[in-house]
């Protein structure tokens, strides 16, 4: 044993689990009331017994007598086990020292680690998930992100079991460890991401594996009891480790509402602008407003005449932002309104997008009150746009980072990365400072141009 650290001295009624933790013996020795230093056990503790040694006393000897021996020592491992467990002790750090599959023992020694691996399995003694000991054989393992995600009453609903619901195993902190060895000794029951996906398509489905109209009654009312949040993280999960089963996902999802959770979701996960978070939004947002107050009036320029000019200079700038902005994980520029890489690219191998007006009637030109928009929503957009009078109105009201519009008569979204919405409610706030006049929409001002 050894101190634990931080304690200074051994103190009598204080918990031994307090104080000391139990450490190997490298390498075990076997004592036949003096160490009889040539035998090798191959385990990680002590052994001692009456047993019948080699003249030299050095080593055992391969005697009928000690086998009775050898059984007794075996069950006495075994046993201590509980003795170890009530005393607080057998911590999964202590599974280090336990043997395992991989370890090279004698074969007379081998019957100590099948006797230690049987109890294990069929008694409350190896470590769980939640830090407490159940039998090995009630226990499932996966990876953290899954035991994360499903609580014991999801388990206990998701996974078959007999009598005692099963319960998430501890994992192993490293692969190839003398933990994880120990642990894949125990044969406990893999349930993984793709374990999960099939539990959910058996539920989900009728008899003959068809996707039902009417699932499992209490599949349904467990997946409606699940919170977005919740949703979110499932499907973050099973994207990132069984992407070609998303498909399948998709496919169960009979339940409306989490149907529209998801469709949110892989919209969002699409255009994957990396919403970076902000050190200081308050900051950007000021800036942003001063900004703006400063930017080139439209009208102002109609008079000189250099509209045009004006206008491209912003559009420009605008087109650099939007790059920035709505650019995807595959590194795609995609369109915020179908969330999708944008249709082709230009000769130079840049994406081709449309910097598309948003709110229209602003006094100024600012480079984020624009879109990016794929050619077909571009033209939906500016052509048969419901929602085109409460454009501002709207996206001062928005929550999330998805807003409606009508677009010919369909429901649509556009989507806002976090740093864009900053940005432009403060260019709207910018606005609103300024003094009212007459306000111009980007095509009304060219049209003027042409005909002046
Ligand atoms: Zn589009």
């Amino acid at each position: 044993m050894d101190i634990l650290p931080g304690v200074r001295q051994f103190e009598q009624g204080r918990p031994l689990a307090d104080q000391l933790k139990v450490i190997p013996a490298a390498p075990g020795s076997v004592a036949v009331f003096f160490p009889a230093v040539k035998e090798a056990s191959g385990l990680r503790f002590h052994l001692h017994g009456p047993f019948v040694p080699e003249l030299s006393r050095a080593s055992i000897r391969e005697a009928k007598a000690n086998i009775p021996l050898f059984e007794q020592l075996a069950a006495l491992a075994a046993q201590s086990l509980h003795r170890i467990k009530e005393l607080g002790l057998l911590t999964p750090e202590f599974l280090f020292l336990l043997p395992n599959p991989q370890d090279q023992l004698p074969p007379r020694y081998q019957r100590i680690r099948t006797a230690i691996v049987e109890e294990m399995k069929s008694q409350p003694l190896t470590p769980t998930h939640d830090r407490e000991h159940a039998p090995a054989g009630r226990l499932i393992q996966a990876r953290a992100s899954l035991k994360a995600l499903l609580s014991e009453s999801d388990i206990e609903f998701l996974v078959d079991h007999d009598d005692e619901p099963p319960l998430w195993a501890m994992g192993a902190t490293q692969r190839n460890s003398r933990i994880d060895h120990f642990l894949s000794g125990l044969d406990i029951r893999e349930w993984g991401p793709d374990e999960f996906m099939e539990t959910l398509r058996e539920k989900a489905s009728d008899k003959e594996g068809l996707l039902s109209t009417e699932p499992d009654e209490a599949f349904l009312s467990w997946l409606k009891r699940k919170s977005p949040p919740w949703t979110q993280e499932l499907y973050a999960l099973l994207h990132s480790e069984a992407r070609d089963r998303v498909y399948q996902f998709r496919a169960l999802l009979i339940v409306r509402e989490q149907e529209k959770i998801l469709a949110e979701l892989e919209s969002r996960d699409k255009s994957a602008v990396p919403d970076r978070p902000l050190a200081n939004p308050e900051r950007r947002a000021q800036n942003v407003r001063e900004q703006a107050v400063k930017a080139s009036d439209k009208e102002s320029e109609i008079r000189q005449r250099s509209v045009s000019i004006g206008r491209e200079e912003v559009k420009e700038q605008a087109d650099t932002y939007l790059r920035e902005h709505y650019r995807n994980a595959d590194g795609e520029v995609t369109c915020q309104i179908c969330k999708r890489p944008l249709p082709f690219k230009l000769d130079d191998g840049r994406e081709y997008f449309e910097v598309v007006e948003f709110v229209a009637e602003l006094r100024k030109r600012h480079p984020q009150n624009y879109l990016a928009l794929c050619p077909n929503h571009s033209a939906m957009f500016r052509l048969v746009n419901g929602s085109k009078d409460r454009m501002r109105e709207a996206f001062q009201a928005l929550q999330g980072n998805e807003l409606s519009v009508l677009l010919s008569e369909q429901e649509k979204t556009v989507y806002f990365s976090k740093t864009h919405i900053i940005d432009l409610k403060a260019v709207l706030e910018a606005e609103r400072s300024l003094p009212r006049e007459q306000v111009l929409s980007e095509d009304d001002a060219v049209g003027l141009v042409a005909h002046d």
